[in-house]
């Protein structure tokens, strides 16, 4: 492949890659998970990366949530380019609520597909296969989820036989497990002699949404993540390890979720049924947070109601920002026609749930830790390369992820 080609894609341009190319995107890796596992001796290449590589700071995609953020690590633009703000979003013209992890939603096209028709030899595998369609959408390559990593085909995923190469059996959707499938895999595929050039990896947030950085279990998985990451490492890969958001302890000094119930609250001050809560966390995955998040999207019938329910939101104790449509959308890059007439963002100790009946806690085992504010943007970016600092000296985001790999490692 021509090494001076360039590939221009949603208004950037990218290198074509010196080398093997990995991005890592770490689900809900707060930085506090890294510092404690370097600290506690369990992280010593990317302990190595701290001092050696490139150690930055970014800020992710707000609704700081999964999908916005792995579409717009992967497109390198924001959710008004690529339009996926949330797992879910109310369809005006529908009149219904519907879950937003089709492609069809997709409006920009990723850097993966676009070196891929170019000729790159790309793999993506993600923990999840929720993801796994809007990351691998019009990707010629290799493209897998753990959670079906059984049923990968050549026909659909690029690739066969994938427990086989792994050497792992299918994890419980529900562990850590899951992320490690999507490292070893990683790993075997960059052993391989038709090695990829570029690969993406995306895991899951279920440990981080259990375990507080520095806890053994925390610990353990960051030391699992440091091993994979030093054998891609010595494959000659530049790795660029980000998140797609961070992750804060969402309970009060007891252990019990700082809840505020918008629908209940708004029922009782508005009127019953008047507006309409959307949480864009919610997914069928809720085990692990209960579908409660720090950011929330409210539809409402008039703008009488819209002011009104504003000024009752803003006086709520753990309300951090309640704001229209039009702001929210500027401040945050989020295409409008997805996005309610109010956005509504929880301080870092609170989460937003709909209705007290409507979100069952009874399956959280942990005191619980969520993400989806303004307190779980900041989001490490740790590259096992140097980056000149005349690259870093702007508002860093998570989805300059491929242009710090491909255009500024050295
Ligand atoms: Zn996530
Ligand atoms: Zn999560």
């Amino acid at each position: 492949m021509n090494m001076e080609q360039t590939i221009a894609i949603n208004g950037r341009t990218y290198q074509w890659m010196k080398g093997p190319t990995v991005v890592v995107c770490c689900d809900g890796c707060q930085y506090e998970y890294i510092s404690e596992a370097i600290a506690a001796g369990v992280a010593p290449f990317l302990s190595n990366v701290l001092s050696n590589g490139s150690s930055l700071m970014a800020d992710c995609v707000v609704p700081a949530f999964t999908n916005p953020n792995n579409m717009s690590i992967v497109t390198g633009t924001p959710p008004a380019v690529h339009g996926i703000c949330g797992n879910y979003f109310f369809d005006r013209d529908t009149g219904e609520e519907v879950m937003m992890n089709d492609p069809k939603y997709m409006r920009a096209g990723t850097i993966l597909a676009a070196f891929a028709d170019a000729g790159a030899r790309v793999a993506v595998v993600t923990a999840k296969d929720k993801l796994r369609r809007l990351l691998g959408h019009k990707l010629k390559g290799i493209c897998f989820s753990a959670e079906k990593a059984d049923e990968a085909s050549i026909a659909e995923n690029g690739i066969e036989n994938v427990l086989d190469l792994v050497g792992m059996p299918v994890p419980s959707v529900y562990s850590a497990e899951l992320s490690e499938f999507v490292f070893a895999a990683g790993a075997k595929l960059m052993e391989r002699d038709d090695r990829p050039d570029l690969m993406y990896l995306s895991t899951t947030d279920y440990v981080q949404h259990k375990a507080a950085p520095g806890t053994a279990e925390a610990n353990a998985f960051y030391g699992m993540v440091d091993r994979y990451l030093a054998r891609l490492d010595a494959l000659g890969a530049t790795i660029v390890f980000t998140a797609d958001h961070g992750m804060n302890a969402k309970h009060d000094k007891d252990g019990r979720p700082n809840v505020i119930y918008l629908q209940d609250i708004l029922d009782d001050a508005i009127g019953q049924g008047l507006v309409r809560v959307i949480l864009p966390i919610t997914d069928p995955y809720v085990v692990h947070h209960g579908a409660l998040g720090s950011f929330a999207t409210i539809y409402v019938p008039s703008e009488k109601i819209r002011q009104d329910v504003i000024s009752t939101l803003t006086k709520i104790k753990g309300v951090e920002l309640a704001i229209g449509r039009s702001d929210a959308c500027s401040w945050f890059e989020l295409p409008p026609d997805r996005v309610g007439d109010i956005v509504v963002i929880s301080q870092k100790d609170y989460v937003l749930g709909t209705s007290v009946e409507r979100h069952d806690l009874s399956e959280l085992k942990a005191p619980l830790r969520s993400h989806g504010g303004l307190s779980e943007q900041a989001v490490p970016i740790l590259i096992n390369r140097r980056i000149p600092e005349e690259a870093t000296n702007r508002r860093l985001r998570n989805f300059d992820a491929f242009d710090l790999a491909l255009n500024h490692s050295r």
